[in-house]
């Protein structure tokens, strides 16, 4: 395996480090992390830049490559976890959605301004009894003349405060088998029947949580994505790729709050020296500098396996379990080493626990990656 990263990948991520730095880009983040709340800019300016990694390529959307995405993910997360998981609700669940399972039609007609960052896009798949357990959805898609309507309510959705269309899995056919029943949905987010409620919450500022919720809205035919009765194995699959960019999210996460505490440990001097002088706390960087650096291996190497095709199941799960690990652990650290002043909500090591939370529950808890883990474990020494 090659570690060293193709030129565009990096050019990417530099493109995206200039605009976090400095600039109006940078100005707008700002006000937009004070505000707790994104506008319609800041997906915009993301497209112009081309960062979404998913263009237009001979009326067909296409997608870049999964380990710049890693990079550019990892690289955001350090500046802005919530700025970063807007983003990634609307490229790697949205398009990738629309990328995977729209038809030509449906990809021509709206690829273009989806992956300009001019149409806005989320997935809602989660109800209020149906998290980890996806196939318990019990929102419908009733057939409807030559479409459906869509009743029920998702109860966590990223960008449904501002999105113009959503993702959305339902109902088809509830006399089939659990993995059967359910089919995906590109829903007009300005039909008749949807009504928004947005969720007030304090991790990943100032990304949107929302429930949406549905009342016979009109969904056209031709709006199903893939296969009907094929919902729930392609949300799964959504879920398995955009893992591995919410696994760099993690890292980057636990690399901004590693990086703010110990410069924070170098200067601050307790009995005389600074803290970071006294061994026990050097060990404990050492170890949770050892535990960071294996996390982000992993995602690279579930990146690559992406990129060479399939579905890294094994791997994307794993990326994202120790990736998650270890932000939590930096990210508690990093706040404990800052004293009482990290618990003041306007102290900038305060986020990092919050967004490492944050991260364990977005696109699988830690216990639905074990699940996945320990399938691979035994598989692997036992057969299949
Ligand atoms: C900030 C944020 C953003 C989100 N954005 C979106 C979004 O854009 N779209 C969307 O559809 N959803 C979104 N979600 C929802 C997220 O995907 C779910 O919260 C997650 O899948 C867990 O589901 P749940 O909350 O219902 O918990 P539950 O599934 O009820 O789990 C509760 C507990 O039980 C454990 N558990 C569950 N099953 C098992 C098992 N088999 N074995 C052992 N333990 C188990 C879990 O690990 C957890 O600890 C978001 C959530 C958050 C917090």
């Amino acid at each position: 395996m090659d570690f060293r990263f193709p030129e565009a990948c990096v050019a990417a991520r530099d493109r995206l480090r200039g605009l976090l730095t400095a600039g109006p880009f940078a100005e707008a983040l700002s006000r937009w992390l004070a505000r707790g709340a994104l506008e319609r800019p800041f997906f915009t300016a993301l497209g112009e830049a081309g960062l979404y990694g998913f263009a237009m390529e001979g009326g067909r959307l296409s997608r870049t490559s999964a380990l710049r995405e890693v990079l550019l993910f990892e690289e955001f997360a350090r500046v802005a976890a919530g700025a970063a998981i807007a983003a990634l609700a609307h490229a790697e669940l949205g398009l990738m959605g629309l990328w995977r399972f729209g038809s030509p039609a449906l990809q021509e007609r709206y690829g273009p301004e989806a992956a300009a960052g001019r149409i806005v896009l989320c997935l809602a798949n989660t109800e209020a009894h149906a998290g980890s357990d996806a196939a318990a959805i019990r929102t419908t898609a009733s057939p409807d003349g030559d479409g459906f309507r869509v009743s029920g309510a998702k109860a966590y959705v990223t960008n449904g405060a501002l999105a113009d269309f959503a993702v959305v899995t339902a109902v088809t056919d509830p006399d089939a088998p659990r993995n059967r029943r359910s089919s995906m949905f590109l829903v007009d987010l300005s039909a008749p029947g949807v009504r928004r409620r947005p969720l007030a919450k304090s991790a990943w500022a100032p990304a949107d949580l929302t429930r949406l919720e549905f009342d016979a809205v009109p969904v056209p035919g031709d709006h199903r994505l893939g296969e009907r009765g094929r919902g729930l194995g392609q949300v799964l699959s959504v879920f398995t790729a955009s893992r591995v960019t919410i696994a760099a999210v993690a890292v980057g996460t636990a690399e901004g709050a590693f990086a703010l505490a110990l410069r924070h440990g170098r200067r601050r001097r307790v009995f005389g020296r600074p803290i970071l002088d006294f061994q026990a706390k050097a060990f404990e960087a050492a170890d949770l500098h050892a535990r960071l650096e294996a996390a982000r291996t992993m995602v690279w190497r579930a990146a690559w396996e992406t990129d060479r095709g399939g579905e890294p199941r094994a791997a994307a799960a794993t990326a994202k379990y120790l990736a998650v690990e270890a932000a939590r652990r930096v990210a508690a650290w990093a706040a404990d080493l800052f004293g009482a002043a990290s618990v003041l909500p306007q102290h900038p090591v305060h986020r990092f626990p919050l967004d490492a939370w944050a991260a364990a529950l977005g696109e699988g808890t830690q216990d639905i990656q074990k699940r996945i883990i320990f399938r691979e474990a035994l598989e692997r020494r036992e057969g299949p």
